[in-house]
């Protein structure tokens, strides 16, 4: 019989729902609080910086929520995305695993990116929003929502990490052909930016930072809201498009997966790929292993602490439940970028105390050598965050084989690697390096925060 090497969905089948994982968690997540009177925020909190509908979405309880007809309309730019059958890998690691991928790296600005970017750009347009502001880190974000403002005709404004702004040319300039402002950041445009360069002149700047930012200007702008690109559950929730189509996909080629795995930065394409599955555990007692891949020099998954965190580096943010390194914590200035932020969404912080989620930790060495495999295994170059799910895919397959079993393993592609050549360049010339945090320096952001642990 012919090999099927990618499995593809008719345009029509683009689901017409996301899903809602909070219907279904056994433990719901904790309440964010007001970092002023450490009581739980309501939807008028939020509202300076959201949409009422993102913040309905926020608190939704509903297992499916409806996917606007405008917002389907631009996912079928990119969408349905390919599963593959990653032959080409399997063959060069010599398992009898079967290795599926969803390639997200498809869409406009080459990562999953835009599955909230578009539907975050509709709702504040449909509220009569003018502008929106964010922050990015690899810039995959910042493009992403450059994309979706301009097809709605929103402002965008973009406080970029400063490390990567220098590093990623492309990325701002992709941006600006989007017809986005881009900011390096710290900046002196806003009051977190110059308190940040009064202490530091020299900072390479953070995602919290950057944050610290967006979030000011649109508390401050007439007219303008926030987005941000990871983290929340409604950012999770419009990513679970790329599990529910794998969802079909599977059933079109007979098979489903025992493992799940995914990059994590915030959660967000972890969530996408995997909640849709997870569902299979909480409702038809499925035990599919569901793992996130973090960089081991930004570790809040695996050794961080779950407690109460801002989600910006200045503390200007609600106070989350989450998984955390404390968020003053400044990761090392590894190349995924995307994945060097100090804390996890609260719904993934949930799942992953309740043990219904496992993690596991990568260095940058590790993961480039899985990159290079991969690419010449099976042709697309991956993003660096990326890579962190494709070493943990090749140790996933190594302890099956230690174990004399064959597993079906699905990870998340979440993104192309094109912007992102000068990484390569670093590996190939030898000069990436691995970064061991001691436990000190670790914990040295967390002794340092007073905010309440839950439990
Ligand atoms: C932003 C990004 C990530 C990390 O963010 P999550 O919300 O955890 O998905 C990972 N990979 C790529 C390609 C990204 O752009």
């Amino acid at each position: 019989m012919e090999k099927v090497k990618k499995i593809y969905l008719a345009e029509k089948e683009i689901p017409h729902q996301w899903y809602n994982i909070q219907a279904d968690m056994p433990n719901p997540t904790l309440p964010p609080l007001h970092p002023g009177t450490m009581q739980p925020i309501g939807p008028q909190d939020l509202a300076p910086l959201f949409p009422m509908e993102l913040i309905k979405q926020e608190v939704s309880q509903d297992r499916w929520v409806d996917i606007p007809d405008e917002v389907r309309e631009v996912y079928k730019i990119w969408r349905p995305s390919p599963l593959y059958r990653a032959y080409g890998l399997e063959k060069l690691l010599g398992t009898n695993c079967k290795i599926y991928y969803k390639y997200e790296g498809n869409s406009p600005s080459g990562s999953h990116k835009p599955n909230t970017a578009v539907p975050q750009a509709y709702y504040n347009k449909m509220e009569g929003v003018k502008k929106i502001s964010t922050e990015t880190g690899a810039g995959q974000w910042g493009s992403a929502l450059s994309f979706a403002c301009q097809h709605f005709g929103i402002e965008c404004e973009v406080y970029m990490v400063k490390i990567s702004y220098n590093q990623k040319p492309y990325r701002k300039l992709l941006m600006n052909t989007w017809g986005a402002t881009v900011i390096p950041s710290p900046s002196d445009k806003t009051n977190a930016g110059r308190k940040i360069l009064e202490m530091n002149p020299n900072s390479n700047g953070s995602l919290g930072i950057a944050i610290s930012e967006a979030v000011e200007v649109a508390a401050t702008s007439e007219n303008t809201k926030y987005a941000l690109g990871s983290v929340l559950n409604h950012v999770l929730m419009h990513q679970t498009i790329i599990g529910l189509e794998a969802e079909k996909q599977f059933e079109m080629a007979g098979d489903f997966p025992d493992i799940v795995i995914a990059p994590f930065g915030g959660g967000s394409n972890f969530a996408g790929i995997s909640f849709p599955f997870l569902r299979h555990n909480f409702t038809s007692g499925k035990k599919i292993r569901c793992i996130a891949s973090e960089p081991a020099s930004c570790p809040k998954l695996t050794k961080g602490q779950f407690r109460y965190d801002f989600g910006d580096t200045v503390g200007m943010t609600p106070l989350l439940p989450m998984f955390t390194l404390g968020h003053t914590f400044m990761p090392a200035p590894i190349h995924a970028g995307g994945l060097r932020y100090h804390g996890a969404g609260a719904i993934v912080s949930q799942l992953l105390k309740d043990k219904l989620i496992e993690a596991q930790a990568y260095q940058q060495k590790e993961c480039f050598d899985a990159g290079v495999k991969f690419a010449k295994a099976e042709g697309i170059l991956p993003a660096p965050e990326a890579t962190h799910g494709i070493a943990n895919v090749i140790r996933e397959v190594s302890r099956a084989k230690e174990e004399g079993v064959s597993k079906t393993i699905l990870f998340n592609l979440c993104g192309h690697g094109y912007f992102d050549m000068s990484a390569y360049q670093d590996y190939f010339d030898g000069k990436l390096v691995d970064h061991h945090f001691t436990d000190e320096e670790l914990y040295a952001n967390l002794k340092e925060l007073n905010t309440p642990i839950p439990g």
